[in-house]
């Protein structure tokens, strides 16, 4: 049996987290569900999952979510604010922790988890992008385990050899990662018309239902960009171990080439509960929950290589990789400021890789040796990136 702490419940991760849960009440029972803001959808889940815990960060809210949990009968503990959040990602009663707050955020809960030495099922890669080397230096130290939910990186972990030895490719058989993509809802887009793009339309990805935040991402190929920084610090690869193929299709979910001409791929319907199901019972296999993927259904099959003109946010992010760590901590937290001020209707589409160049060419690297450096470099990176949007109101 598994004791979860779910980071980021009502979110659609935290979502497709519980509806995979949910079929297999025998392994898995909820010890906490964590919430920015939204304690109407986070109490329901905890009554409906029967959690002992329900932490709303945003402390503004206690009044209400008080009196919320109490009308809907939710009989456990509601706490607020950061340190509570810290505190379940630890608690003893906790064997596993899905890391599903999004953004910057997620950084300090899901590193808390690490530090306890839980099983992390990894899906906040704005972590990872942020502390890198630190963080997978933490996983060491407290013998986490780190399982990754991005379908990319779940895909890769489920193509490795069994006796696959972080970073070295060479002894393992492999000549390359190969990260796939499907360049988002814009693929086709005259890019002429990018700088009339609206929110609702970059939202709309032809293949996954997810969060705004990531779907704006997909949309300007930044979340490859982050996925690429990912998959480094994941696996241990060079810049050189991995190359992004374009695959509109989303069926294929990323693949190992071995030195003897064999790619093995993961394949499957593009639905997250695939992925959760695999890292929450790994090195088993349960229900999901989703279809079998039907191939005489898939009607096209096809790749190609992304172009710097349309995804301008993938070369900045591979930029990055290439200058260090501190870059990489940078543009994390530019592009979060951007992708915000597109959300709210303040900059355009193509202004978010105004936002994030101004970011990367102004950014002198730096060591990043501790928690609290990452933190200064994240700050100061969001106060030039607010100013760069100011400036372009
Ligand atoms: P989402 O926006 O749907 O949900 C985000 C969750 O984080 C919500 O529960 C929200 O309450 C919580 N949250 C937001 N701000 C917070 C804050 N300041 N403090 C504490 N909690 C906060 O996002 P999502 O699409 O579920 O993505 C979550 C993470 O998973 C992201 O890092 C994303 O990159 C990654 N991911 C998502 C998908 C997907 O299909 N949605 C796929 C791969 C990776
Ligand atoms: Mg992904």
């Amino acid at each position: 049996m598994q004791t979860l702490t779910i980071l980021g419940a009502t979110g659609s991760i935290g979502q497709s987290t519980l509806a995979v849960i949910e079929r297999h009440p025998e392994r898995f029972k909820v010890y906490a569900l964590t919430a920015h803001s939204n304690y109407k959808l986070v109490c329901k889940q905890a009554v409906a999952c029967h959690a002992q815990h329900v932490v709303i960060s945003d402390e503004r809210l206690l009044k209400e979510a008080r009196e919320y949990a109490k009308h809907i009968q939710f009989t456990g503990q509601l706490h607020f604010g950061t340190d509570a959040l810290h505190s379940v990602a630890q608690a003893s009663d906790v064997t596993t922790v899905m890391a599903a707050i999004v953004g910057g955020a997620g950084l300090l809960p899901t590193l808390a988890a690490v530090n306890a030495g839980k099983k992390v099922l990894l899906a906040n890669k704005e972590s990872l992008v942020m502390s890198g080397e630190l963080f997978v230096q933490a996983a060491n130290q407290s013998n986490a385990t780190i399982l990754p939910i991005d379908s990319e990186h779940n895909a890769i972990f489920q193509c490795l050899p069994h006796n696959f030895m972080y970073g070295d490719l060479a002894n393992s058989g492999i000549r390359k990662i190969l990260l796939t993509g499907s360049g988002g809802p814009f693929l086709h887009t005259d890019i002429a018309d990018f700088s009339r793009l609206t929110p609702a339309q970059a939202c709309a990805h032809p293949n996954w239902a997810m969060g705004q935040k990531i779907s704006i991402d997909s949309a300007t190929m930044m979340n490859k960009g982050l996925e690429f920084i990912e998959a480094r610090w994941l696996f241990g690869l060079a810049n050189d171990d991995i190359d992004i193929v374009l695959h509109p299709q989303s069926t294929i979910h990323s693949m190992v080439q071995y030195t003897d001409g064999s790619v093995l791929a993961q394949m499957g319907n593009p639905d997250m509960r695939t992925p959760i199901a695999h890292a929450l019972a790994y090195p088993e296999r349960i229900e999901s929950g989703v279809p079998a993927l039907d191939f005489s259904q898939l009607a096209d099959f096809t790749f190609t290589t992304p172009c710097n003109q349309r995804y301008p946010n993938l070369y900045l992010a591979l930029a990055a990789a290439k200058a260090g760590q501190s870059a990489c901590t940078a543009l994390n937290a530019a592009n979060e400021i951007a992708v915000d001020g597109f959300l709210k209707g303040h900059i355009a589409f193509t202004d978010i890789a105004r936002v994030n160049e101004h970011c990367l060419e102004t950014h002198h690297s730096y060591v990043l040796d501790s928690i609290d450096t990452v933190l200064d470099c994240d700050k100061q990176a969001r106060v030039i990136a607010h100013s760069t949007v100011q400036g372009l109101l």
